[in-house]
């Protein structure tokens, strides 16, 4: 005889916990289900371990998606203020850090105590080391008289259930459980998955870029990064894989392979302004030595091979200015490839949202199956913006399993 319950919810992290604690709150009897051993492992990992929970200032445009409206039902029902509510009403103490992204001043397992107290609170139950083999529509002549719409076969027995969230996140970090569970069961319903991709994840170099930059390893910059269809200007990181930093965590989720990135080494700066000022006020001044004023001497004297580094800058034309502020304004890089879904902090695509109900996140044509959080095709930016999407899908989608 299988169990039955008024909600399974498969993925015991962001977005499932909060679906969870809605759902109970509503009195419906709620399970979740999942196949690692401990809950919400990516919310610990989260923000370097501090949590970097949510953004003071949330909207669409700061969600890749490939509906760019869907997500603004769920973000402005369930607000980034709304998470804070909840994180002040637990008095965990936070702060914010440079582009309105707040973090937790003590350690992410608060956010993650919080969820399970406020699952407790509503009677959830969470089932660890769960895997889920096969899931079963059931019959529509069963449902007639009968709320069961779904069965769950599991190793420890069947689970019948009226709704069913999937909410087992993206393939990123496979290490803490990440599967591609949650797009199978996309497939196995028809419903269509948007190529999922690795995104917020350095960029590798190609050979010849690598031997070059390698001993750049360790240095930062500002910089301001663009791709075909992303600016973004943050600090900027060498490693000895190739580049990182939130510069270019940001512009890979915008990224496809074989697209060239172009680098301003000097993004608050007018190169030509500044060493036609140095030719007059400066004019003994190797051109050298005007720069290692403005950015490491290592990534300068890489910049300035083939440039006649060493000599005065009065005896350089105007022709030379531009090349050389060409080399730190618009520095062309084709990357070779990224770290993937080792190091990626998100995955872009996913189940495709024009068949998923933005108010409920309701499968349009599979009443009582959802899908919620970072496994639907909304990835956002870094700083906040994809625990918030779990917070407000999985807040929302509670309102109605
Ligand atoms: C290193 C790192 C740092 C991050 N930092 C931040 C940050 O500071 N701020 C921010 O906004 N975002 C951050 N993110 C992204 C954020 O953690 C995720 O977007 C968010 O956790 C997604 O929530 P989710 O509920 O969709 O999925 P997850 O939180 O990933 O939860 C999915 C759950 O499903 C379970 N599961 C998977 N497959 C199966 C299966 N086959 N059967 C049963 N269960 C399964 C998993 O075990 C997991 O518990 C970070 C991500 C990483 C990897």
């Amino acid at each position: 005889m299988a169990d039955i319950f008024d909600v399974v919810i498969i993925g015991a992290g962001a977005s499932g916990l909060m679906c969870a604690a809605q759902a109970g709150k509503r009195k419906k009897k709620v399970l979740v289900l999942d196949h690692g051993d401990a809950p919400g492992r990516k919310i610990l990992m989260s923000g370097g371990g501090r949590s970097n929970f949510t953004n003071k200032q949330v909207r669409a445009d700061h969600y890749i998606c490939s509906n760019p409206h869907f997500c603004k039902s769920a973000i402005s029902r369930y607000t980034s203020q709304d998470f804070v509510n909840l994180v002040d009403s637990y008095g965990i103490p936070h702060q914010e850090r440079g582009h309105g992204q707040l973090f937790c001043e003590g350690s992410a397992s608060q956010i993650l105590d919080m969820l399970l107290t406020e699952c407790c609170r509503a009677e959830v139950k969470i089932k660890m080391n769960t895997p889920v083999k096969k899931i079963e529509k059931l019959p529509s002549k069963m449902n007639s008289n009968n709320p069961v719409q779904f069965r769950i076969y599991t190793d420890s027995g069947e689970i019948d259930t009226a709704s069913l969230v999937i909410a087992t996140g993206g393939v990123s970090i496979p290490g803490v459980g990440a599967t591609p569970f949650g797009y199978q069961v996309a497939a196995q319903f028809d419903i269509p998955v948007v190529p999922p991709r690795p995104g917020l994840v350095p960029f590798t170099l190609q050979p010849a870029d690598k031997t070059i930059l390698q001993p750049l390893a360790g240095i930062s910059v500002d910089a301001r990064v663009s791709s075909p269809l992303a600016v973004f200007s943050e600090k900027l990181l060498f490693t000895h894989r190739g580049l990182s930093g939130p510069v270019i965590l940001q512009v890979s989720s915008y990224w496809q392979p074989g697209q060239t990135i172009t680098i301003d080494l000097l993004p608050f700066n007018n190169l030509v302004d500044t060493l036609k000022d140095k030719q007059g006020s400066h004019p003994k001044k190797q051109l050298k030595s005007i720069l290692y004023a403005l950015l490491p001497k290592r990534l300068v004297n890489i910049r300035l091979e083939g440039f006649p580094a060493d000599r005065p800058i009065i005896s350089l034309s105007n022709s030379h200015f531009s090349q050389v502020a060409s080399a730190f304004h618009e520095w062309q890089i084709k990357p070779g490839g990224t770290e993937g879904n080792r190091t990626a902090e998100v995955t872009v695509g996913g189940v495709d949202c024009n068949q998923i109900s933005s108010k409920t996140m309701e499968a349009r044509k599979v009443s009582g199956l959802f899908f919620i959080g970072e496994l639907l095709d909304v990835t956002g930016w870094l700083g906040g913006y994809n625990l918030q999407w779990a917070w407000s899908s999985g807040f929302c989608s509670g309102l109605y399993v």
